[in-house]
């Protein structure tokens, strides 16, 4: 079991704690598919809504939150029963709007990973403004259900009524839907590719700016994030964020970034170079390379 897990486990109930405890192995980044869902709501005798308000220690053990020292965990249900853990993340010693919600993070944790629904949100601590904002953006986004402990559960309608989102600017493919935007690059850098392949799937309906982070750390492995406007602006999630995020939740360090690329498309209203760039270098020391590209 990873280390950042052994206090927070002993806050499940014990049958649960047992069963959960082999998943938990170095590979473990906040994911659990609908089997293991099964498996834990029959070991825990409990339904799939309170096994995800129990988990929530669980995710948010994968907070990295220096400056409030405020963990929050959440829990994104895709529309086949798989569990996405998401949580909060704070760049140190950076400006505040650099920050990723628990919410966000789940979130995009269950897109990166394919989604394209999202029926439920659990989280240990009622959504802010912001993310309700951020999920008003997803399809089908004022029907998902939030979950809180000790609330009534209740769709997203009840809390941001009066709701202006993504209609309201004639955007009719909402964040989660199928994005395929064809970008041009000749390379045969692995890391740049999949950067391109980030940034045709990212959601910038609003500026036009489909981009892409890619992270590589020492050990090979690498982080992607997706731009994902708002119909609101500032509750957009920048891929930076989104690859500093995913690079968290799989139990990697700052310090272990070797490489980071950012990747947009040439059409953009907009450029994310320079947010971008401060977000990477308040965690590493690492130069960002930065590719602008053509739509075919
Ligand atoms: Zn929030």
């Amino acid at each position: 079991m990873q280390d950042r897990f052994v206090r927070r486990i002993n806050e499940l109930p014990k049958a649960l704690a047992d069963e959960l405890l082999p998943m938990l192995g170095e590979q473990f980044c906040g994911h659990l598919d609908a089997q293991q869902v099964k498996q834990l709501c029959s070991v825990s005798k409990m339904d799939s809504h309170e096994l995800g308000l129990a988990l929530l220690p669980i995710a948010a053990a994968l907070a990295k939150p220096p400056v409030s020292n405020f963990y929050v965990g959440a829990i994104a249900v895709g529309s086949g029963g798989d569990f996405y853990m998401g949580a909060n993340l704070e760049l140190q010693g950076e400006a505040l709007f650099h920050s990723v919600h628990a919410e966000q993070s789940a979130i995009s944790h269950a897109w990166l990973s394919g989604e394209t629904h999202i029926s439920d949100i659990i989280v240990n601590a009622s959504p802010c403004g912001h993310c309700r904002q951020f999920m008003n953006e997803l399809v089908q986004g004022q029907a998902i259900r939030i979950h809180l402990p000790g609330q009534d559960t209740a769709p997203l309608s009840h809390y941001l009524p009066y709701a202006f989102g993504p209609a309201d600017l004639n955007v009719t493919a909402p964040l989660l839907s199928k994005q395929q935007t064809e970008l041009v690059l000749e390379s045969d850098d692995p890391l740049l590719i999949e950067a391109l392949d980030h940034a045709g799937l990212s959601y910038a309906p609003y500026s036009q700016c489909h981009a892409a982070v890619v992270l590589e750390t020492e050990d090979g492995a690498s982080f992607c994030g997706r731009y994902a406007e708002n119909a609101a602006f500032n509750p957009s999630m920048l891929p930076m964020q989104m690859a500093l995020s995913a690079l968290v939740r799989h139990n990697r360090s700052f310090s272990d970034i070797k490489r980071a690329v950012l990747l947009e498309s040439s059409q953009g209203k907009i450029s994310l170079v320079g947010a971008t760039m401060d977000a990477l270098h308040a965690v590493a020391v690492v130069e960002l390379e930065h590719l602008v590209v053509d739509p075919v």
